[in-house]
């Protein structure tokens, strides 16, 4: 079987910086992140390829040795995954990629541990540009599984209270003693003696809760918010799952978002782009006075410095970007024919258009 290009699966470049490689990896490895598409073999296998490409890329040795000799360069399990990775492997080498837009949290490893976990809970929540300009403290209800009141627990008969038992079989080449976890009271060493109703099977009940939380500024549609130990209670008293929250984004009446760019569009008269006004913009909140210079063009698109949304990392703040588009009249009365019949015989109104190349040239851009 053919492997596919590193550089390919991560969509960059032969010359891609380190900064832009991880910044690859981490869109793919959010967007097959495991707890993201539940079930999902696909993704899962999207999720391993992007880690073993960024395993290489990442390591600046191998990345050399790759971009000389191409995958041949780890055959025979030198450096690379041999049989593949397995998910553990992959948080645990990369585990830090998911952790510091996540409020410290991260995404939990999955399996792996003795210690019983309760199951993530996942929430969505829908904000505002506004929220997400600013950063926002939300109260959101959850139903979630907690150690419900009144359930009595006994011993487990079954491992004497240890959660394990021990098997000893005669073998050929004596006596030889396995080790599970008890599968009665599937390691906690307890057993439900008194459930009342509504309770499951684990000693949990659904409750209403109230939890709060701090969503950053400049999280973004699509994006999850980790955190940990805020989601399903562990049946026995084990580590709580965590609470998954979804970021959906609620449209804004006038602006678009762009990355962390904000893009708003103005029409204009042309008589205003000729001669130069200001005109009133509105923002994430409130409104801007800008100044439209005289002779401005269709098209031309104004850059407002750090007014868009904050980088969620805390690099800066985008732009707005103002795009302008000028208003050709379509009806006009006798007279204002006239005038404009008349205007038009001075060479002040034929086009100069000077920018045809950089035109196209930005058109590729935009399409590419
Ligand atoms: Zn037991």
């Amino acid at each position: 079987m053919s492997k596919r290009d590193y550089y390919d699966i991560l969509s960059v470049s032969k010359g891609a910086s380190e900064a832009e490689i991880k910044k690859a990896y981490r869109k793919l490895a959010l967007k097959y992140h495991p707890d993201k598409n539940p079930g999902n073999k696909e993704a899962e296998s999207k999720f391993k390829e992007a880690a073993e490409a960024y395993e290489v890329l990442s390591n600046p040795q191998k990345r050399q040795q790759y971009d000389q000799f191409g995958h041949a360069a780890f055959d025979g399990g030198q450096g690379g995954f041999g049989g593949g990775m397995s998910m553990d492997d992959i948080f645990d080498h990369f585990g830090d990629i998911f952790g510091s837009a996540f409020g410290g949290g991260g995404f939990g490893r999955r399996g792996g541990s003795r210690v019983r976990k309760g199951s993530n809970l996942r929430v969505k929540l829908r904000l505002s540009l506004e929220d997400i300009v600013n950063g926002v403290q939300k109260k959101i209800k959850v139903n979630k599984l907690v150690q419900a009141e009144g359930v009595e627990f006994s011993t487990c008969s079954s491992c004497g209270g240890t959660g394990q038992v021990t098997r000893v079989t005669n073998t050929i080449l004596g006596a030889m003693q396995t080790s599970s976890t008890c599968p009665v009271c599937k390691g906690s060493g307890q057993t439900i003696s008194n459930r009342p109703a509504g309770v499951d099977s684990s000693g949990l009940e659904k409750k209403e809760t109230i939890i709060e939380i701090d969503i950053p500024a400049g999280v973004e549609h699509g994006m999850q918010l980790s955190m940990q130990g805020k989601g399903n209670e562990a049946p026995g008293g084990g580590v709580p799952g965590d609470l998954i929250v979804a970021i959906e984004e609620i449209e804004h009446e006038h602006l678009v978002r762009n990355g962390n760019d904000l893009l708003y569009q103005l029409g204009i008269s042309f008589s205003d782009a000729t001669i130069g006004t200001s005109v009133e913009i509105p923002m994430v909140t409130g409104k801007a006075k800008i100044k439209i210079p005289p002779g401005t063009q269709s098209g031309k698109n104004l850059r407002l410095r750090s007014k868009g949304i904050p980088d969620i990392n805390g690099y800066g703040r985008g732009d707005m970007i103002v795009n302008i588009q000028i208003w050709t009249p379509q009806k006009l009365s006798k007279e204002e024919k006239e005038l404009l019949v008349k205007l038009n015989e001075s060479d002040n109104f034929k086009p100069k258009l000077n920018q045809t190349k950089n035109f196209f040239d930005r058109m590729k851009n935009h399409f590419s």
